[in-house]
């Protein structure tokens, strides 16, 4: 088995950590963050500049993948890395969230506001239900053509085998803050029966096909805002082992309270492995690297900052900022001054304000670039400053200035 983490430093009284991930497709240096390529692509970029702007890792999406072109094909093609022409580590998640959160039409699916709302049934205004989860899995329809389809733990186990990626979730039931406390409970509960059976096919999976490299799986672990819930889904997972075969890791998923997020974490870390990564899914804003990285999630993946980018918003260290508003019209300098990516490099906050409002395709490129490159070196510095002993230092002076501006 080709897969292992090492923890290399440790935060003095914080759980935080860095460490390596070892996968069959390279080195994972954490905490890092995994740039998404949802169907197989960073949307406008090459493989070589998201190599270039120093992304180690890329995390692709199997409910997109399994609906258009299809594992099978992906499979035949030599899997994912292959097929995209990304030669370094790859993630796959379950489909899970996609499911539940395009087919079932959420109203906000990581609600971050839940003042008054109790609702299991939370439809988003003018959408019917896409989606139904029972206990053997769940049915839905393709956002594509409408057709049906049925997702269950073992499907879900053979799709991610077929994409080939080195690091897989567990098919779990996705939640939202809006949910009530006992659908919390039973939707915990579900996710863990189906924990045991992603762990059954996943060891029958890696067995039939044995002349492939190892592929690591995460169970995913939920439980909303509830302290509980959240130790005792972490504590099942942990412990989980079936035919021999336990979790390489775990996904700290589902709804999590922005203001919460660092005492969620730390509840669930309480209760894992030191050993094995944490990977905390769809986070991207710089408070919240800090307060994951701080309580101990090695690995982040997030849509934001390519999906802001390709609408002309761009990070900086003093924040964000839209290069479309007039006053970037005669802007001769750098998106960002200092900043080492390509774009920066090359081009002006100028030259992308005409490329966006002339609507050319490579404004996309040129914005996404930036917006990838800022977000993993804000990681990468955080790693550097805890390995050095400095995190708190640079956490208060990154976020001084960010949010200061
Ligand atoms: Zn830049």
């Amino acid at each position: 088995m080709s897969f292992s983490f090492d923890v290399t430093h440790r935060l003095e009284g914080a759980p935080g950590r860095a460490g390596v991930i070892h996968t069959p497709h390279g080195d994972i240096e954490t905490p890092a963050f995994v740039v998404v390529g949802t169907k197989a692509t960073v949307k406008a970029v090459l493989p070589e500049s998201v190599s270039h702007l120093g992304a180690q890792a890329v995390l692709a999406n199997a409910y997109h993948l399994y609906l258009q072109p299809g594992s099978d094909l992906i499979d035949e093609a030599g899997g994912l890395g292959r097929f995209m022409n990304w030669p370094g580590p790859t993630f796959t998640d379950s489909g899970g969230f996609q499911v539940m959160s395009l087919g079932a039409g959420f109203k906000k699916v990581l609600a971050m506001d839940t003042a008054g709302l109790q609702n299991d049934d939370v439809i988003a205004e003018g959408k019917t239900r896409m989606a139904h989860v029972d206990e053997d899995g769940v049915t839905f329809k393709s956002h594509l053509d409408g057709n049906r389809h049925r997702l269950t733990p073992e499907i879900s186990m053979r799709i991610q085998h077929e994409l080939g990626a080195d690091i897989m979730f567990a098919f779990d039931e996705l939640t939202t803050l809006m949910n009530t406390r006992a659908y919390q409970e039973s939707s915990v509960e579900r996710t863990h029966r189906w924990a045991e059976r992603c762990l059954a096919a996943h060891a029958q999976l890696t067995a039939e096909r044995a002349d492939k490299p190892y592929q690591a799986l995460f169970g995913v672990i939920q439980g909303a805002q509830y302290e509980d819930l959240r130790r005792a889904a972490a504590r099942g997972l942990a412990s989980l082992e079936v035919d021999g075969q336990a979790f390489d890791g775990y996904g700290l998923g589902g709804a999590l309270e922005k203001e919460n997020l660092g005492t969620i974490i730390g509840w669930m870390v309480d209760e894992l492995p030191e050993d094995k990564p944490r990977h905390l899914l769809g986070i991207s804003e710089p408070d919240d690297f800090f307060a994951a990285i701080e309580m101990g999630a090695d690995t982040f993946d997030s849509v934001n900052p390519s999906r802001v980018a390709r609408n002309a918003a761009i990070y900086t260290a003093d924040g964000r900022y839209n290069v479309n508003t007039a006053r970037h019209r005669r802007s001769f300098i750098p998106l960002e001054e200092g900043c080492d990516c390509y774009t920066c490099t090359h081009y002006t906050r100028a030259y992308l304000h005409h490329l966006f409002k002339a609507k050319e395709m490579l404004a996309s490129t040129l914005a996404t670039i930036h917006n990838e490159r800022f977000t993993v070196r804000l990681v990468d510095n955080i790693r550097a400053a805890l390995k050095a002993g400095q995190f708190h230092a640079y956490k208060d002076e990154f976020l001084g200035r960010f949010y200061s501006a």
